[in-house]
């Protein structure tokens, strides 16, 4: 077919979907999911709300509602966003499908072809594939136990004008688990200031926190109206919803929803309404803190696996919240390699190889692995059948 478009060239297959087919069978290990564990899904009390929605009367949960979502819905995600330290109202939020929906249209808002998109590096790599039909090109800034390299990111303001949007998830970031120090967070919203820059900032994980304190997030650090802040309902009610949020500067949020107009009119009113049924009937914040201890245990456990177990020379982040640790080889294995050759075959395990999350100069000896939904003998088994593999690939 030679009659696509430019932008059909950036659209490719993601290198991880073959091996994530197999995340599926369940003679497999996967730590390569990104999911939630539907264990914690709070199935019995949505059950009860989609039961009650779908009376007759209740017609008006399959009707169409505005595209910038239920009203009742926006003014609940307001007031959250509002005692997290972002003052707003209802109007000015705007409800997203998931968080993946509030990347691609705010992309499609700044972006064209040519402007420059800064990433962390690595980066998640579902914000790259949202960004690329817009044809950007990308600089990446080192990631530490801080967050972004502020350094770093300056010198590639200055040396290139053609910088639109820093992308960040300064939250239990995936891939790496990291998250950006408030010192960083401030140092951002100056950088963006002076160069007159937009920032996304994306939290999906923001909730999940196994220790450490709460930071602010850079929205509520920014007095010039620069950054959109996306969340979603993901990771604290449930992925399949598909509800997110976006909170941005008036002139911005008008401009997404004509664009979410354009892409899909809007939210499912049922879903939407269920979750405004949720936040009214339930407490989410007491659903969240009874999600936490699972996933703090399986973080812990998966990190004294991976101590015990994986060979020298190989490191790896301790995510304080979120799903996900990185793991760093030796500069010579190739995890995606190894992955195919031994882990597959040999153990049945499988782990997300790391060169995809990179948005320019792909490093092949990285893995994501997430401890979430994976029980914990097969955190146990799955870890130090992988780290004699790994010794074994080491040798050769
Ligand atoms: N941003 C990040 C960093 C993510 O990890 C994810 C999903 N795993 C998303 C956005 C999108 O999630 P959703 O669309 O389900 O909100």
């Amino acid at each position: 077919m030679t009659a696509f478009a430019r932008r059909a060239e950036r659209i490719q297959p993601s290198a991880i979907r073959e091996f994530l087919a197999l995340a599926g069978d369940p003679a497999i290990t996967s730590f390569a999911g990104g999911y939630p564990d539907a264990t914690l899904f709070p199935i019995d009390e949505l059950h009860k709300i989609y039961d009650d929605l779908l009376t007759p009367g209740s017609a008006g949960a399959l009707q169409y509602t505005a595209s910038e979502g239920l009203p009742e819905l926006r003014a609940q995600v307001a007031a959250r966003l509002t005692a997290d330290g972002m003052p707003c109202t209802a109007d000015d939020v705007l409800i997203t499908q998931g968080g993946q929906q509030g990347l691609d249209l705010t992309a499609k808002l700044f972006i064209d072809a040519g402007d420059v998109i800064v990433t962390e590096r690595p980066t998640f790599l579902g914000a790259l594939i949202a960004f690329n039909p817009c044809e950007p090109d990308y600089r990446s800034v080192p990631i530490d136990e801080e967050g972004m390299d502020m350094e770093a990111l300056e010198s590639v303001l200055r040396t290139t004008d053609r910088v639109k949007l820093i992308y960040t998830v300064p939250d239990y970031q995936n891939p790496t688990g990291q998250t950006m120090s408030l010192a960083r967070r401030r140092r951002l919203v100056e950088l963006a200031e002076e160069f007159d820059v937009v920032i996304l900032e994306d939290t999906p994980y923001r909730e999940l926190r196994y220790e450490g304190e709460r930071l602010p997030t850079i929205k509520s650090l920014d007095r010039t109206g620069r950054v959109v802040h996306l969340g979603s309902f993901s990771k604290i009610l449930a992925p399949g919803l598909r509800l997110g949020w976006a909170l941005a500067p008036a002139d911005v949020r008008e401009k997404l929803s004509l664009l979410k107009l354009a892409a899909d009119t809007q939210n499912g009113t049922l879903n939407m309404r269920a979750a405004a049924a949720y936040l009214t009937s339930f407490d989410i914040e007491a659903h969240i803190a009874s999600m936490l201890p699972t996933y703090r245990h399986k973080r812990d456990l998966m990190l004294s696996m991976l101590e015990e177990h994986f060979p020298e020379g190989t490191s790896w982040t301790r995510a304080q919240g979120g799903l996900f640790t990185w793991v760093t080889f030796p500069k010579r294995l190739d995890i995606a390699a190894v992955q195919r050759d031994l882990l597959i075959p040999r153990a049945g395990v499988i782990v997300v190889p790391g060169a995809p999350f990179f948005a320019v100069e792909p490093e092949s000896n990285h893995a994501r692995m997430s401890f979430s939904g994976v029980p914990d003998d097969r955190i146990v088994s799955g870890v130090s059948a992988m780290g004699a593999l790994l010794r074994e690939a080491l040798r050769a």
